[in-house]
């Protein structure tokens, strides 16, 4: 049997605006876990049967080792096993140490990476570790073959200018359909901000950006992937800004959706 690992990351030292997402995985657990919901995905996977979902828990972090450290290590020593992982964030900051750990067991990847903003800044405010830059970081450091972008609403000249750099193919909000027209070759790393999703759906999130996405288009692009998902983050949940916990049911859901996905594409 297939088994999917789960790994928490409370951390949200990098978040330029608010602080919160820390306090995401264990708001996304008890949804996961709750008697009020199916444990089956769309694509027919039961994941609530012995052995499917392994949860490692969440990561503790402490000053006597550097974060991005301590996760690309316990990240890739899941890999390790052969499973595919799926984070809970924590802030949007984290996909850069992950993809460290994931590069180093799938050499080609494409990123797909579903999100309100591009992320590819240099720096922000200053500080290169920012929320606002992973993407930078991973594709300086050649951490995926193809970087693609899909959701985006906040587009400016910087970001262009960084796609062009690094070759990024991107979907604003405005051109992203029921399908997305890319056809990928190699295994994937899939990067999911919540606040991708429209504020109606997701008001959870720091930077609530209208004209969003939703939840049935995006599950629709992940189950049509068509290749291994061999990674995938959830990032950027703020419970401090959710209403009624509706943003963590759908965090919880798409924990599933993916978690089927990966299944189903490795048998
Ligand atoms: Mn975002
Ligand atoms: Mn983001």
């Amino acid at each position: 049997m297939t088994s999917v690992a789960l790994l928490g990351l409370p951390h949200d030292e990098n978040s330029s605006f608010l602080r919160g997402a820390a306090l995401a995985p264990a708001a996304i657990r008890q949804e996961l876990y709750s008697d009020a919901y199916s444990s089956w995905s769309e694509t027919g996977i039961d994941l609530g049967a012995p052995g499917r979902l392994v949860d490692h828990g969440d990561l503790r972090f402490d000053d006597s080792e550097d974060a991005w450290r301590t996760i690309e290590r316990e990240a890739g020593a899941i890999l390790a096993t052969g499973a595919p992982l799926i984070c809970l964030g924590g802030d949007h900051a984290l996909t850069h140490p992950i993809m460290r750990a994931v590069h180093t067991h799938h050499p080609a990847l494409t990123i797909l990476h579903i999100d309100a903003h591009a992320d590819i800044y240099e720096a922000y405010q200053g500080n290169p570790r920012s929320h606002a830059s992973p993407f930078a970081r991973i594709m300086e450091e050649r951490l995926a073959h193809r970087l693609i972008q899909a959701g985006l609403r906040t587009v400016n000249d910087h970001h262009r200018e960084q796609w062009r750099r690094f070759g990024v193919e991107a979907f604003e909000a405005a051109a992203c359909g029921e399908r997305l027209p890319v056809d990928i070759r190699t295994p994937v790393y899939l990067s999911l901000d919540i606040d991708a999703f429209d504020p109606a759906h997701a008001p959870g999130v720091a930077h609530r950006e209208p004209g969003g996405l939703t939840p049935r288009q995006v599950i629709g692009w992940i189950q049509a992937i068509g290749q291994p998902v061999v990674g995938a983050d959830i990032v950027e949940y703020n419970p401090n800004r959710d209403w009624d916990g509706m943003t963590a049911t759908l965090a919880a859901k798409l924990v599933k959706e993916i978690a089927g996905v990966m299944v189903c594409h490795r048998g």
